[in-house]
C-alpha cells in the first residue's frame, strides 16, 4: 500500500516539477531512433526539499535508499511509457534505467562525508556530499550501462524477450554487470549475453583530496612525515569531463566499496558543483584605519604594507622591494574558476637562501593555493596505469596544476634537472602543459595528448653563493646586469620579475636581520615588533583575500602610459642582431603589475601612479636581465629610503612624483608617435 502511495507521489512530483515532460521528450528521442536497446536510460532531477514537502516518505526513501527509490520511479515511468505508447520498442520494466539526480542534500552533518574522518560509511548505499580537490584523473573509457541476457536453452521461454536485463548500479564493477556464469531462474541453464544489445556509456575515474591536506604541501609541517589518502570518484556518462585537475568540487554521490586487486572505497558521483570560496566582507580595523590615514597618497599604503609584511620572518624595513613584489604576486591569485591570465612569476637572486626560503614559505601560506613543491614529487603532470584495471591512463596533477589559481614555489631553480627546466620554461611561456599518452606504452591503439592550462605563478630563487657559482668569471657584464649563468638565459627571461636580494643590494641592511635572527632564536614565538601585533598574519590573509577579489579597470591615462612605456622600452632595447629583447608577454606583465598595485591599494581603478610602480619594478628587473638602458632606474627606485616614518614617506612621494615625470618624458621621447627608430615600427 505504502509503495503505491509513493508511486502516486512520484508521479505528482514528476508532473509538477516538469520532470514528466522531460521524460516524454527523452522517450520521443528513443522512439524516433527506432533502435532497440537493452536499457533506456533517463535522468530524473530531484529537489529533495520539494519532494519532502510533497511526500515525506518518498523524500526519506530517496535520501536514504536511493536505489530502491529509483525503482519506484522506474515503475511509474514504465506505466507512463505503456499508457502513452511512448517507446514502441520497449518491452519490459527492467529495461528502464532511472538515475535520480539530486540538486542538493540537506545541509546536515549526517549527509557530509568528511574526507578526514575514518571509518567512512560505505555500506548504507545512500547519498552523501563531500568536497575535494582533483589531484588525478583518467582518460575516458567505456563501461557497460546495460546488457541483455538470454537463456541458452532454446526450449526455455526465457531464451527470448527482455526478461534478463542487467543494469549498472552505483559501486558495481564491470563484472557485476556482465559475466558468463549467470544461470536461468527457470531452467538453470547458463545465460548468454546478446552482444548486439549492449549499451555502453562513458566512464572516468578521478581522485580527490580534502583541501586540508594541502597544508602538507605548504611546507608548514616542519618536515614531519605526513600521510593523506585520496578518494576515488567514478564519473559516468554526462558527468564525464565535468571535473578539471586542480579545481575544488562539491560532489554528491553514493559511497561504495570496490574490490579489484585491492579493496577501495570510492564514490559514484551523482552531481558535481564547482566550489566558490567565500570572499571576506572587509579588512581588519587596523588596516582600514591605515588605509584612511594614507588616502592622500597612491603609494603610501602599499609602502607600509611591504615594510611591515612578514615581520615574523624579517625585520620591518628589510627586503621591502621583494616583499612588495610578493604581495603583488599574491594579490594576483584567484580562487575562481576563471582563466588566470595575470600571474606574476618571480625569480630571486640571493646569497641568503635560508632567509628567502623562509620568507617565501611564509608568504605562500597566506593564500589557499600556495603549494611548496617538494623535490620528491613532480612539478608537471605524470602518467601512470590506472589501478582499477580499466585500461585507462591516470594523469597525476603535479605541483603546478595543484597550485591552480595560486602560487607554486619550486625552491632553488638550480636544484631542478635540465629537462625539467626546459619543461618549466615552456610552461611559463605558453601557460599550458601537454601530456602525450603513448598508445604503445599504455595498451591503446592510438596515441593521445591532453593539454592543461597552467594557472599559477611560479616563485623560485637562485643561490649566488653556491660553490659552483662563486668562481664564475664575470665577463662582458653590462652596467647593472646580473650574472645568472648556469641557468638558461631564456628561462631567466621567462620570469616576469627578476629580483636581486643580495647584501649589497638596497633595502637589505645586515644588522637588523642579524638582530632579528638572534632575538628569534631566544624567543621563537615572541612578537618582536609593534607592527606584528597590530597587523597579524590573519589580517594579511584577509586583506589579500579581499584585495584579489576586487574587479579592477584601467583609467585611460594609465592605459596610455602602459602602452607608451611598453613601446618606448621595446624600441630602446632593440638591436639589429637580436631584435627586441622585450617579448609580447612584457605588456601582459606590466598590466598585471599595475593591476596588482591597484588591488593592493584596495582600489578598483588602475591609475597612472600604479603604472609608475609597475614600470619601475619592471625596469629594475630588465636592468638585471640585460643591463641599464636609456630610462635609467636606480636599483632602489621603489624604496629609495631606508626608514619609514611619516616624513620619509612624504619624501618618497616627492621622489616618485619626479620619477613619474621622468617616465612621461621617456615616453614622450621614445614612445609611439616619435620619429626616433621609426623604422622599427
Ligand atoms: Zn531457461
Amino acid at each position: 500500500m505504502s509503495n503505491l502511495k509513493m508511486k502516486e507521489a512520484a508521479l505528482i512530483y514528476l508532473d509538477r516539477s516538469g520532470g514528466l515532460q522531460k521524460f516524454i521528450d527523452d522517450c520521443k528521442y528513443y522512439n524516433d531512433s527506432k533502435q532497440s536497446y537493452a536499457v533506456y536510460r533517463f535522468n530524473v532531477l530531484i529537489n529533495p526539499s520539494d519532494i519532502v514537502e510533497l511526500d515525506a516518505e518518498l523524500g526519506n526513501h530517496i535520501l536514504h535508499q536511493p536505489l530502491k527509490a529509483a525503482q519506484v520511479f522506474q515503475s511509474v515511468c514504465y506505466i507512463a511509457v505503456k499508457t502513452l505508447s511512448l517507446i514502441g520498442q520497449l518491452q519490459t520494466e527492467t529495461q528502464i534505467n532511472i538515475v535520480l539526480k539530486l540538486t542538493h542534500l540537506p545541509p546536515l552533518p549526517s549527509y557530509c562525508l568528511d574526507l578526514c574522518e575514518f571509518p567512512r560509511d560505505y555500506t548504507s548505499q545512500r547519498f552523501y556530499t563531500m568536497q575535494g580537490i582533483v589531484i588525478a584523473m583518467t582518460t575516458v573509457t567505456k563501461y557497460t550501462q546495460g546488457a541483455r541476457f538470454l537463456c541458452s536453452d532454446e526450449a526455455c521461454p526465457l531464451s527470448k524477450g527482455f526478461q534478463y536485463i542487467r543494469v549498472h548500479v552505483p559501486g558495481a564493477t564491470e563484472s557485476a554487470t556482465v559475466r558468463s556464469d549467470f544461470l536461468c531462474n527457470l531452467c538453470s541453464s547458463s545465460l548468454q549475453e546478446d552482444r548486439k544489445f549492449r549499451v555502453l556509456g562513458d566512464k572516468q575515474i578521478v581522485e580527490i583530496i580534502t583541501a586540508k591536506s594541502l597544508h602538507a604541501f605548504q611546507g608548514c609541517c616542519n618536515n614531519q612525515p605526513f600521510r593523506f589518502q585520496s578518494l576515488t570518484v567514478f564519473l559516468r556518462d554526462e558527468s564525464v569531463n565535468k571535473m578539471n585537475i586542480g579545481n575544488e568540487y562539491k560532489v554528491i554521490g553514493i559511497p561504495a566499496c570496490v574490490k579489484t586487486s585491492q579493496t577501495a572505497i570510492c564514490i559514484e558521483a551523482n552531481s558535481i558543483t564547482f566550489c566558490i570560496p567565500k570572499v571576506p566582507s572587509g579588512i581588519s580595523d587596523n588596516f582600514r584605519c591605515l588605509l584612511s590615514l594614507t588616502s592622500s597618497s597612491c603609494w603610501k599604503f602599499t609602502a607600509i604594507l611591504a615594510n611591515i609584511f612578514a615581520s615574523q620572518i624579517v625585520p620591518p624595513g628589510t627586503y621591502n622591494l621583494l616583499k612588495l613584489c610578493l604581495l603583488m604576486s599574491l594579490v594576483q591569485t584567484s580562487d575562481r574558476n576563471k582563466e588566470l591570465e595575470n600571474c606574476l612569476d618571480i625569480l630571486i637572486v640571493t646569497s641568503d637562501t635560508i632567509l628567502i626560503d623562509r620568507l617565501l614559505n611564509f608568504s605562500i601560506n597566506l593564500v589557499p593555493r600556495g603549494i611548496r613543491h617538494s623535490v620528491s614529487t613532480e612539478i608537471f603532470p605524470t602518467l601512470s596505469r590506472n589501478k582499477y584495471g580499466t585500461g585507462a591512463v591516470s594523469i597525476q596533477a603535479g605541483s603546478a596544476l595543484l597550485a591552480k589559481g595560486g602560487i607554486c614555489f619550486i625552491g632553488d631553480l638550480a636544484s631542478h634537472k635540465k629537462d625539467k627546466l626546459e619543461q618549466l620554461q615552456s610552461a611559463v611561456e605558453s601557460r599550458s602543459i601537454t601530456v602525450y599518452i603513448s598508445g604503445k606504452k599504455f595498451g591503446d591503439d592510438v596515441d593521445q595528448q591532453m593539454t592543461f592550462p597552467v594557472q599559477c605563478s611560479f616563485w623560485s630563487f637562485l643561490d649566488m653563493d653556491s660553490p659552483s657559482r662563486r668562481n664564475i668569471q664575470k665577463t662582458n657584464m653590462l652596467i647593472g646586469q646580473m650574472d645568472c649563468s648556469l641557468i638558461p638565459a631564456n628561462l631567466v627571461e621567462a620570469f616576469a620579475l627578476l629580483i636581486n636580494c643580495n647584501e649589497s643590494s638596497p633595502c637589505h641592511p645586515l644588522l637588523p636581520t642579524v638582530q632579528h635572527t638572534l632575538k628569534k632564536a631566544i624567543d621563537p614565538e615572541g612578537l618582536l615588533y609593534l607592527a606584528s601585533k597590530q597587523f597579524t598574519t590573519e589580517d594579511f590573509e584577509k586583506l589579500l583575500a579581499f584585495a584579489k577579489n576586487l574587479n579592477v579597470e584601467f583609467s585611460l591615462e594609465a592605459e596610455r602610459m602602459i602602452h607608451g612605456y611598453y613601446l618606448a622600452s621595446r624600441r630602446i632595447r632593440t638591436d639589429s642582431i637580436c631584435g627586441s629583447k622585450l617579448s609580447a608577454s612584457a605588456l601582459k606583465y606590466l598590466v598585471s603589475l599595475s593591476e596588482a598595485h591597484a588591488r593592493l591599494n584596495l582600489r578598483n581603478k588602475v591609475l597612472k601612479e600604479d603604472v609608475l610602480i609597475a614600470a619601475l619594478l619592471f625596469e629594475t628587473s630588465l636592468t638585471l636581465k640585460y643591463g641599464a638602458a636609456v630610462f635609467c632606474v636606480a636599483p632602489n627606485a621603489v624604496f629609495p629610503f631606508e626608514q619609514y616614518d611619516e616624513e620619509y614617506l612624504e619624501q618618497r612621494d616627492v621622489y616618485l612624483t619626479e620619477c613619474q615625470q621622468q617616465l612621461q618624458q621617456f615616453i614622450a621621447t621614445y614612445g609611439p608617435g616619435t620619429a626616433i627608430f621609426a623604422s622599427d615600427e
